[in-house]
């Protein structure tokens, strides 16, 4: 993990937050680097859904909403994780956390007398993660939705919270019957949003996969009540799917199937990812029953049911819900891609990213940098590749330590421009994996990523 983190600093991927005021804890800042494989993984999560179905539409709701939609939601009264105090070194901790890491089923929704039973019931087994010492305070809910004063124009900053979103679904709930009414979907029918949320997260050690702000990409699918099984069965083989697409290793990939379900959940299982330290949630898909429409609907007055066109039945739509983190899904793939080789006898570390979320697609390099025609060759080549896909000019270095640079930051094909290609209008382009060098045409170059990025 450590060998990830000083990576994603040192090529511009993710930057502690305010680094330069000490950090904020649980913040990351993405980079250079980092923003273009997030914004590629959060295209091809929107792509998978919005452009491969053709009965899910995408929605970007407000972060601010109503403070009465997490009353509804059961965030203000129910949103909080079990927080334990290490007596001896006083460091908080998740209780179920603790739990599952010593193979002790439990869960974040149970209720402080739940939980600290099962506590009680194996207090030799806790451990402190970082002290080691046994002995801990009893167990408290600590809510986890962040207040703001939005909107409080006094001085006192316990009146009227609003929140910051917890979760981004919310958004979609109760937009259920707008993009009803405004587009031509019928049951079933999905939405889909990528967005932040916020979260007061209690142990936030992890790198980025537990932040205070993250991005969740959720998708909520609206089903007849008899279909939801079935479709959460789909949905369910539709998810893991994506990760393998995306070039993740199927023995990295696991399910988890949630034993303590809360009481309107039919079933929920976690897509886990073997993290560097251990297999980890990636993505909650979730069987929801008819609850977050029913919920908004008391506390709104406003009638959510749906009418369904062709049998003239009134219902409520149960909901499939798929629940991923774009943080998560961006520490799992370059945890999957991040490779130290010896290639050419020579050690190299290799970011090995599928083309279609590579930061950078093609780095155009003349072979030497003080020959002026070989660089306006070089420089024309990049201004016509510029518009369509990420491009790099480099001249900087030996040809070897340019690749070098490359293949760190995971660019699958490199460009270089040589005295022949002068004379016959080609160039020798590298390819990241294999090292093979193909001659090709300039004017081909355009087809030849394209062909391999599945753009064509
Ligand atoms: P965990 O048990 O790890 O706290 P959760 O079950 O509370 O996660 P959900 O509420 O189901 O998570 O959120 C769906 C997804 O959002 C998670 O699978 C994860 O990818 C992402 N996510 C949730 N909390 C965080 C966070 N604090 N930082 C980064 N990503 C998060």
């Amino acid at each position: 993990m450590e060998k990830i983190i000083s990576f994603c600093k040192r090529r511009g991927f993710v930057f502690a937050s305010s680094e330069i005021y000490g950090g904020f804890a649980a913040v990351y800042d993405y980079g250079p680097y980092g923003v273009e494989l997030l914004n590629n993984i959060k295209s091809a999560w929107f792509k998978s859904m919005v452009q491969e179905n053709d009965n899910i539409v995408g929605l970007d709701s407000a972060i601010f909403m109503h403070p009465k939609v997490w009353e509804a939601s059961g965030h203000v009264g129910g949103f909080a994780d079990p927080l334990t105090e290490c007596k001896k070194c006083n460091t908080r901790h998740r209780l179920d956390t603790m739990l599952e890491e010593a193979g002790i089923s439990a869960d974040e929704k149970m209720s402080a007398e739940e939980i600290n039973k099962i506590f009680d019931d194996n207090i030799e087994k806790i451990i402190c993660p970082l002290c080691k010492s046994k002995d801990f305070t009893k167990a408290k809910k600590f809510n986890l939705l962040v207040q703001s004063n939005l909107g409080n124009l006094t001085d006192d900053r316990t009146k009227d919270p609003v929140y910051l979103r917890g979760e981004t679904c919310q958004g979609i709930y109760v937009n259920f019957k707008n993009v009803l009414d405004s587009t031509r979907v019928k049951v079933p029918f999905g939405i889909a949003q990528v967005g932040k949320a916020f979260r007061n997260e209690i142990t936030a050690r992890q790198f980025i996969f537990r932040t205070r702000e993250f991005e969740q990409m959720e998708m909520q699918y609206f089903v007849k009540p008899e279909d939801e099984m079935k479709d959460y069965e789909i949905w369910r083989e539709k998810r893991l799917q994506f990760y393998l697409d995306l070039g993740i290793k199927k023995e990295n990939l696991r399910w988890h199937k949630h034993e303590n379900l809360v009481f309107y959940a039919k079933e929920a299982y976690d897509i886990e990812y073997n993290f560097p330290f251990g297999f980890k949630e990636l993505e909650g898909v979730h069987a929801r029953g008819n609850y977050d429409l029913t919920q908004h609907s008391k506390f709104s007055g406003q009638d959510l049911d749906y009418l369904d066109p062709q049998t003239n039945e009134r219902y409520i739509p149960h909901i499939v819900e798929t629940s991923a983190g774009a943080g998560r899904t961006f520490l799992a793939i370059v945890s999957e891609a991040y490779t130290e080789e010896k290639v050419e006898d020579e050690e190299r570390v290799v970011l090995k990213l599928p083309a279609k979320l590579a930061p950078i697609k093609v780095a155009v390099f003349p072979l030497l940098k003080n020959k002026p025609e070989l660089v306006s060759k070089a420089k024309e080549i990049f201004d016509g590749l510029k518009l369509e896909m990420r491009v790099e000019f480099d001249d900087n270095g030996n040809i070897g330590k340019r690749y070098r640079r490359q293949d760190e930051i995971g660019t699958p094909f490199c460009v270089t421009v040589d005295f022949d290609s002068l004379e016959d209008e080609s160039v020798t382009i590298r390819d990241r994996d294999t090292l093979k060098q193909d001659r090709i045409k300039i004017s081909k170059i355009k087809d030849y990523i394209k062909s391999k990025l599945e753009l064509a």
